[in-house]
């Protein structure tokens, strides 16, 4: 028999029994996006007539799941699907399967994903999906019945041209496979550039599951270069251990950083000396958490923000540095893995200390710039080698990072806002050409 679905979020390192969208901060993640949208309109000149656009979503959708447990009852879910933006292409974003998942929530990462596909430019506008579930109470059988109902509800909004769903927080290949398969059942042929993330044999790309990490690492060693620091004798600590931050500390430690602390669900574990990463990555493969790492100490969680490091990577969910423990933090720099990590008031403080931030909005863009290959190569039917598709996401993140870091300068401005100047221009400028309907 299965277990039953909680219904108060489980407590751990990363959410306390206070959904974190209601923790300090208080602003909750749609208004600190509505926050960093204030900061950028002096810098849109003529265009911030049309900036309304981007305080509201273009379309939300609210969708009851119901599914039948292995126990024979019948349980229910909320599901989200919202597009922010479509004015530079189809809606692109992730889809988390998450206890504290709300409409809010899903608006602003939604909002975040225009952000992003703007700043890289690649042709997409902004959307993200969400149901509100703990996934570890349920047996595959009832996941995979959540995920394909919740599909065949969104199934009104989705598709190759419209919106493509891709894995966020708890959603992986399996997952994307049952998304793709269900979409096309309804449809009656095949649609593989509905969704991105999808495993290789099914229309998926060659590096998307490394391709998050490997954008963190890549602005990161652009960055370091900007502020004298060498990775090669870098100490990282990372929060989250998944497809995020398990693969930027793999490429960091092979370029010679010292990955000292790590923190997940599970715990903290820290060592001065370097963790062997590749045995940890190992290790929570098959336990799921870094805890239980025997090569390690283990750290209170709270301990986490003191740690001496020069690289700070937060790599799992949204609000995690906020005003309480942005004053502890150690590091030269911070590069945001996960989405909304820092609060506007955490921003502030790390400016004023002069820890260098790496925006999410162009931090973790390489997940979605590799999407956009695998969405490229499904409806061309022709596959890149891994090679070929690392060498241009390198190159993507380069230029988008040396152009935001261009504005930045210029305009005196932290890299969250001139990621945004960037990318409010382009949104806008195409709302602008494409002109009000009707
Ligand atoms: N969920 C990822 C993100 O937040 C990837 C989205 C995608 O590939 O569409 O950027």
């Amino acid at each position: 028999m299965s277990k039953q679905p909680s219904p108060t979020p489980a407590s751990n390192a990363l959410s306390s029994s206070i959904p974190s969208y209601l923790q300090a901060d208080n602003l909750g993640p749609w208004g600190i996006y509505l926050q960093q949208v204030d900061r950028v309109l002096p810098y849109l000149g003529n265009l911030a007539r049309w900036a309304e656009t981007l305080r509201r979503p273009k379309r939300a959708l609210i969708v009851d799941v119901p599914i039948q447990l292995d126990n024979g009852t019948v349980a229910h879910f909320e599901g989200y699907r919202v597009q922010h933006n479509t004015s530079r292409g189809p809606g692109k974003g992730g889809v988390r399967f998450h206890q504290d998942v709300t409409l809010s929530e899903v608006m602003a990462l939604s909002a975040w994903m225009s952000i992003k596909n703007a700043a890289v430019n690649v042709p997409y506008g902004g959307a993200k999906g969400g149901i509100r579930v703990d996934p570890s109470l349920l047996s595959r059988g009832e996941l995979e019945r959540m995920t394909r109902r919740y599909t065949s509800e969104i199934g009104i909004i989705i598709g190759p041209t419209k919106d493509i769903p891709a894995p966020d927080v708890n959603t992986n290949e399996q997952i994307m496979a049952w998304m793709m398969d269900t979409y096309s059942m309804n449809e009656g042929a095949t649609a593989t550039g509905v969704v991105t993330g999808k495993p290789i044999d099914l229309g998926g790309s060659l590096g998307r599951r490394d391709a998050t990490g490997r954008g963190v690492y890549t602005v990161g060693v652009e960055a370091a270069r900007h502020i004298g620091l060498d990775i090669a004798t870098s100490r990282l600590a990372v929060q989250g251990f998944g497809n995020v931050g398990g693969v930027a500390a793999r490429l960091f430690a092979q370029a010679g950083a010292r990955v000292v602390a790590v923190q997940d669900h599970g715990g903290t574990i820290y060592r001065e000396a370097g963790l062997d990463v590749p045995s940890l990555l190992a290790h929570v493969a098959q336990a799921g958490t870094v805890a239980g790492f025997l090569q390690a100490e283990v750290l209170a969680n709270d301990l986490f923000w003191d740690v001496d490091c020069d690289i700070l990577i937060p790599a799992a969910l949204e609000q995690q540095i906020t005003h309480e423990n942005a004053g502890r933090i150690k590091a030269r720099m911070v590069i945001e893995g996960a989405n909304g990590p820092t609060t506007p008031q955490a921003d502030d403080i790390l400016q004023e200390r002069k820890i260098l931030v790496l925006p999410d909005v162009i931090a973790n863009a390489g997940g979605v710039t590799v999407s956009y290959f695998e969405w490229v190569q499904d409806f061309s039917s022709f596959f890149w080698s891994e090679d070929e598709i690392n060498a241009r996401l390198v190159r993507i993140m380069k230029e988008a990072f040396a152009g935001v870091w261009e504005v930045a300068q210029d305009n005196k401005v932290t890299l969250r806002t001139a990621t945004f100047i960037v990318a409010c221009k382009r949104i806008l400028h195409a709302r602008e050409l494409r002109g009000l309907y009707p």
